[in-house]
């Protein structure tokens, strides 16, 4: 009686044993997850600076984190950049820490690292009971160069001159590879490119004077290289002056009943307007609105340059009006706006074919208000030239044009008075004069010698 009693007894302990190890398995089991907490480093470039901030990115889904290690390894020296231990919540997991972003700033020179090459190490580690009690482990390594040095420029073409209102070129080397590179006129940026020569350091950039920037206007060459390091140089450039011509444009009541109803699209919501408010609604902005895209059209060019020789002017024209003229704008005699004309007016005979000023990309063919019926044509490397008042386009965007190979036929469309082409050039988005691209001596003179020269010395 009694044994069975005792059997009895032993027999509950035993099964409650069960029930209470099922119980805390139940509990436990999600601590002994099998899956690695996750990495992730934000650094666009592996390329650290002289002050550079790094974010690295841990997530672990079930368990939580439980240690993160950042280190630099550099010639067998080992350097801990952070290190942290995060507490265990308990048997409930939901205090865990899931994700956790840490951001660190390495300043080589604090930390005595020497430029060249380095390792990062960041090893991770969740609160799994795995692996007697220590967690899942991730471990990653990354190659990076400390770079705290700014690229030096060396200026390799000679002699530079700049009219106001006209192109500029420069070709130099870099130390190292850049990004980004360029010539600053002012505070404006004329982005640089390389490719042209064999070897990659050698970068080519157009610039341009804008027609109402003085003879004083610093010039820089400048470069950022990947660690973000910046270096200026000042270009020894000869600004020569240029005078600008003054033009009066008388505005006819017949002309703006005439213009007026093409441009129904723009003043759509100026109806209270009287005819002449539409037109300085035209002049003013619908001209900004117009240059805001050509613009934007010549942020992109292609890294090429594709024309070669002078660029070709309008065959039998006469010139009616220049760059850079200075319009007064007046009616029934009195002064009612200012503008410039950013272009050379050629007039021929009525819808003269046009031909292209040289070889290129069409990158726009298609209506732009004033302008009328336009095509800007991308020479390479910054460089494009514009057509407008055309009657007729004859070309697409993303065609290739060979130089004098007819892309339309003038016109008067837009806001011109009367058949005739306007024929703009511009560096990015700069409008320079086109005369100096007309000019194969100019061209001698400021481009291809240059680049002739650099070859010759630099192989
Ligand atoms: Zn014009």
């Amino acid at each position: 009686m009694k044994t069975q009693k005792k059997r009895y007894k032993r027999w509950i302990i035993a099964a409650g044993g069960v029930v209470v190890l099922v119980f805390l398995l139940m509990v436990f089991a999600g601590r002994f997850e099998g899956e690695k907490p996750q990495l992730q480093i934000n650094l666009a470039v592996p390329v650290i600076g002289p002050s550079q901030e790094i974010e690295i990115e841990v997530a672990d889904a079930q368990t939580g984190i439980r240690k993160i290690w950042i280190g630099l390894l550099q010639k067998g020296r080992e350097i801990t950049l952070l290190k942290k231990t995060f507490d265990n919540a308990g048997i409930e997991k939901d205090g865990d820490v899931h994700r956790s972003l840490f951001s660190i700033k390495i300043n080589p020179a604090q930390l005595k690292i020497a430029e060249g090459d380095a390792m990062l190490r960041i090893s991770a580690r969740d609160q799994s009971w795995r692996n007697w009690g220590k967690g899942n482990q991730v471990y990653l390594e990354k190659q990076i160069t400390i770079d705290t040095q700014p690229p030096s420029i060396e200026i390799l073409s000679r002699g530079h001159y700049v009219r106001q209102g006209g192109t500029g070129f420069v070709i130099y080397r870099l130390s190292e590879p850049c990004p980004q590179a360029g010539v600053k006129v002012g505070q404006h940026l004329f982005p640089g490119h390389f490719g042209y020569f064999k070897k990659s350091d050698i970068w080519m950039t157009f610039f341009a004077l804008d027609n109402r920037q003085s003879t004083q206007t610093p010039i820089h060459i400048t470069a950022a290289d990947y660690a973000g390091n910046q270096s200026a140089v000042a270009l020894k450039c000869f600004i020569n002056r240029k005078a600008f011509k003054k033009d009066i444009i008388n505005i006819s009541d017949r002309f703006l009943a005439r213009k007026l109803p093409d441009f129904k699209k723009e003043l759509v919501d100026k109806s209270s307007q009287s005819a002449i408010e539409k037109f300085l609604t035209i002049n003013r902005e619908v001209r900004k609105a117009n240059f805001e895209k050509i613009a934007e059209i010549n942020h992109s060019t292609h890294n090429q340059i594709f024309w070669e020789e002078a660029f070709v002017r309008l065959p039998g024209s006469a010139q009616m009006s220049g760059f850079g003229d200075g319009r007064i704008y007046k009616y029934k005699g009195k002064i009612i706006d200012k503008q410039t004309h950013y272009g050379i007016d050629l007039a021929s005979i009525n819808q003269a074919p046009v031909p292209a000023a040289n070889h290129g990309k069409v990158v726009f063919a298609q209506h732009l208000g004033i302008y009328g019926n336009t095509v800007i044509i991308d020479h390479g490397f910054g460089l494009f030239s514009m057509y407008a008042h055309m009657s007729r386009i004859a070309v697409t965007p993303e065609q290739t044009v060979s130089r004098k190979e007819v892309i339309g036929y003038t016109g008067s469309t837009g806001l011109a008075g009367g058949d005739h082409l306007h024929y703009a050039m511009m560096v990015h988005d700069v409008f320079v004069n086109p005369v100096e691209w007309w000019d194969a001596m100019w061209i001698k003179h400021n481009v291809t010698q240059k680049i002739k020269q650099v070859e010759k010395e630099i192989g």
